[in-house]
């Protein structure tokens, strides 16, 4: 809230003195001098009352950017393949849409401006939709929003194999899963590619996190929302494929206290 007060007040009459004084404001500064009453100095500089006011102009732009960056948030999005090094990604992309059309199973889409200003129109993977075969399935293997993607956003390195490239990864609530609740139900576990989830000693669902490289299958047929939620309080489905970097989070926030349930 600050800052906004701060660039809605930057008339030149709350610049710096020293600022004012080069842009040639203040009485003393503009009496005797030509050119629009500028000081020598700030002539050198090339500060014109212009050019102060543009960069006044351009600072509260940037900082009301900042924030409603702030305001949106900017959550870790799970990329298509190729599409890994967030940082890297967010600054190839152009939002061409183009592997969004591409995906043969309709499972990338564009991120909606909730997901914060940076990754707004962004490719993200919603899984409820669809799930990531690497396009083996349709087109041999050949990673097809990679292949259509202009500017390298999504890069895949040449003969990259879906273990190799590890979109996310699988983390289960247990508190809103069917097997953890209730058990008896192991569609994930069956139906995994890569055989990351396993039942454990107890019959229950866990990911191997080896092994998953976050396709999303099992959060495809996930059945714990369908016609009613197992859990009042659950807001997603129990299985769910993350960024790696935020499973890793939560797995080592859950360590600290004890580990999981
Ligand atoms: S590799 Fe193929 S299936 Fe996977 S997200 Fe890209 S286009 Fe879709
Ligand atoms: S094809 Fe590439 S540049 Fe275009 S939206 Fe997808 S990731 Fe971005
Ligand atoms: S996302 Fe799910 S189905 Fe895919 S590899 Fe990981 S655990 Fe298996």
């Amino acid at each position: 809230m600050t800052s906004s007060k701060r660039t809605d007040a930057c008339p030149e009459d709350q610049a710096p003195a020293a600022l004012q004084a080069a842009a040639g404001d203040s009485p003393q500064a503009s009496a005797g001098h030509g050119e629009g009453g500028l000081r020598p100095a700030a002539r050198a500089a090339g500060i014109t009352r212009r050019s102060f006011a543009l960069g006044c102009t351009g600072a509260a732009a940037l900082l009301a950017l900042g924030g409603a960056v702030q305001a949106f948030g900017s959550d870790a999005l799970v990329r298509p393949p190729g599409g890994q090094d967030e940082g890297a990604f967010i600054a190839a992309c152009i939002r061409c849409d183009k592997c969004i059309q591409a995906c043969p199973e309709g499972a990338v889409v564009p991120a909606p401006l909730e997901k914060g200003l940076l990754n707004a129109r962004t490719p993200t993977l919603d899984f409820k939709l669809g799930w990531c075969d690497y396009c083996e399935g349709s087109h041999a293997g050949v990673p097809q929003c990679a292949a259509l993607c202009p500017t390298e956003a999504l890069r895949l390195p040449s003969g990259a194999r879906p273990e190799d490239v590890v979109i996310g990864k699988a983390y289960i609530v247990r508190e809103w899963c069917l097997a953890w609740r209730l058990k008896n139900c192991r569609i994930c576990v069956d139906a995994c590619p890569y055989d990351a989830i396993e039942l454990n000693g107890d019959g229950l669902p866990v990911v191997l996190l080896d092994k998953c490289n976050g396709c999303g299958l099992c959060e495809n047929l996930c059945i714990s929302m369908i016609g009613t939620r197992i859990v009042d309080k659950a807001t997603d489905r129990a299985v769910t494929v993350r960024p790696t970097a935020v499973v890793e989070g939560l797995l080592a926030r859950e360590a600290g206290v004890g580990g999981r349930p």
